[in-house]
């Protein structure tokens, strides 16, 4: 580490004395699980983890489930518990945001002050969640969930029940939250733009299968709806004010409208970002399959990179635990200078109520797919399948368990199947890769 400033200003668990510097920016999964493979691998230089947040690293899907039910423990979510980090030889500079990045001088910026030279950079900065472009948004009573401190603000306003919860957002952390504060005994609405929850995300045929859930479980959907504006004053909010200037009654506003990936240093720093469509919103850092920027020391993982994907031929922005949780570890790999080329397909997961769900596979190619369901769809135990030209793009299996393997393989080997043997519970799904005629393996 070059010393640019005041001695003082170095936080004390950072040695002074190494040459091979790797320094990883953002306690998250992702840079935590980089870390520890750094180790793993052998790496004996210094590594240095520059965490914004006060806490070690942790895991975020409990936050909106068990966590804010009140079934977990703060500790159980820790990736590794805090002593962890000096057994291995890793320093973690907690409650400090980096500030700045030098390319030229390879160096990063600590808060105000100490400024860190590095010989390899891991950017792996996450997320934050989206927020309306107004002031009421900071109202007493709104709510913004993604740290564990949010998450245990959130349970106080929850637990007592009884309360009017309005929920802004239909997605993935705004239903389970919604199923959470229902089980808390709270009277809940949540706003989406789409016809059904989810819509954007797996359709509005799946999508349906979670307005159903939530329907039965006593939430009032408000779909088609747009939110004009969150009300309230001194005392705190009071409600939301739709489109059509219908006003909606709330104690409690949770604002779950997505999020957008950390790339300010990198976009000062002169790091390319990229996005979807031209003027759309930011999908990451621009990364290759090596999780390398256009900078050769510099690195982006997690939800904060947008990450070309070698089967997709596109760069692909994936914001969920299995991508940090094995992403991290790979851009390690990569830092180490091994061959990687990540072409993972993604996962992620889902508690809701009495459903619970995996889902793999691309979503930009599930979009406009045909839908084969395999199981009781009414019964919420099913496994549905996109299709593209015959070919699985992706997979949800729904209160069905010991299948994700076998759905992650028909997508990866892209074998063609038959929409009615697929859908029929009697052949094994395994027998979709045997049988030949059936199916055919596709080469290219
Ligand atoms: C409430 C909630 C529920 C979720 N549920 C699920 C789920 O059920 N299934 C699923 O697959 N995924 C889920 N996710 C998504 C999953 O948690 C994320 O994909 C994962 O946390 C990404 O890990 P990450 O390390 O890339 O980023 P993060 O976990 O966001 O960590 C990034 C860290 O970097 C820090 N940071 C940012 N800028 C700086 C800086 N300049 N200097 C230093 N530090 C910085 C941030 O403070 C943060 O601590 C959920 C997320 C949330 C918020």
């Amino acid at each position: 580490m070059t010393e640019d400033h005041a001695p003082q200003d170095t936080p004390r668990n950072v040695d002074q004395s190494s040459d091979q510097i790797f320094v990883i920016v953002g306690g998250g999964l992702a840079g935590a699980r980089a870390a520890e493979t750094l180790r793993s691998e052998g790496f004996t230089g210094r590594v240095i983890i520059v965490a914004a947040e006060k806490t070690v690293p942790y895991i975020r899907p409990p936050l909106s489930k068990g966590y804010l039910q009140g079934h977990d423990d703060r500790d159980s979510l820790d990736v590794h518990p805090a002593p962890w980090y000096a057994t291995q030889g890793i320093e973690i500079v907690l409650g400090m945001p980096a500030s700045a990045l030098s390319l030229a001088h390879k160096t990063l910026t600590l808060g105000e002050g100490t400024v860190l030279h590095y010989d390899k950079l891991l950017l792996a900065t996450g997320a934050a969640p989206r927020h309306f472009d107004e002031p009421s948004t900071h109202l007493t009573g709104v709510h913004h969930l993604r740290s564990a401190d949010s998450s245990t603000l959130l349970r106080a306003a929850l637990r007592p029940g009884g309360r009017r919860i309005v929920i802004i957002g239909s997605g993935w952390i705004g239903l389970e939250v919604a199923a959470t504060a229902r089980g808390y005994g709270n009277t809940v609405t949540v706003i989406g733009h789409g016809a059904v929850p989810l819509g954007h995300a797996i359709g509005d045929e799946v999508g349906a299968v979670f307005a159903e859930l939530h329907r039965d479980n006593g939430v009032n959907l408000l779909m088609n709806t747009t939110v004009h504006a969150i009300v309230g004053g001194e005392h705190g909010v009071t409600g939301v004010r739709l489109g059509d200037e219908t006003l909606v009654p709330a104690d409690v506003v949770v604002v779950a409208i997505g999020a957008a990936p950390n790339v300010q240093l990198a976009r000062a720093a002169g790091l390319p970002i990229h996005r979807e469509i031209p003027h759309g919103p930011i999908s990451g850092i621009t990364v290759d399959a090596g999780f390398r920027t256009t900078d050769a020391d510099v690195y982006a993982v997690g939800d904060a990179a947008s990450v070309f994907h070698p089967v997709l031929g596109t760069q692909l922005h994936v914001e969920h635990w299995a991508n940090a949780e094995n992403a991290g570890p790979a851009a390690a790999r990569s830092m180490l200078g091994q061959a990687v080329a990540y072409d993972a397909i993604p996962y992620f997961y889902t508690d809701q109520f009495d459903l619970s769900m995996e889902y793999s596979g691309y979503p930009s190619l599930a979009a406009g797919a045909t839908v084969v369901f395999r199981g009781n769809r009414t019964a919420r135990e099913f496994v549905a399948f996109w299709l593209r030209e015959n070919r699985v793009v992706a997979g949800m299996n729904v209160n069905v368990w010991d299948v994700n393997e076998t759905v992650q393989q028909l997508i990866g080997t892209r074998v063609v199947v038959d929409p009615a043997r697929l859908a029929d519970l009697s052949v094994p799904l395994e027998e979709l890769f045997e049988a030949r005629g059936a199916t055919q393996r596709v080469t290219d």
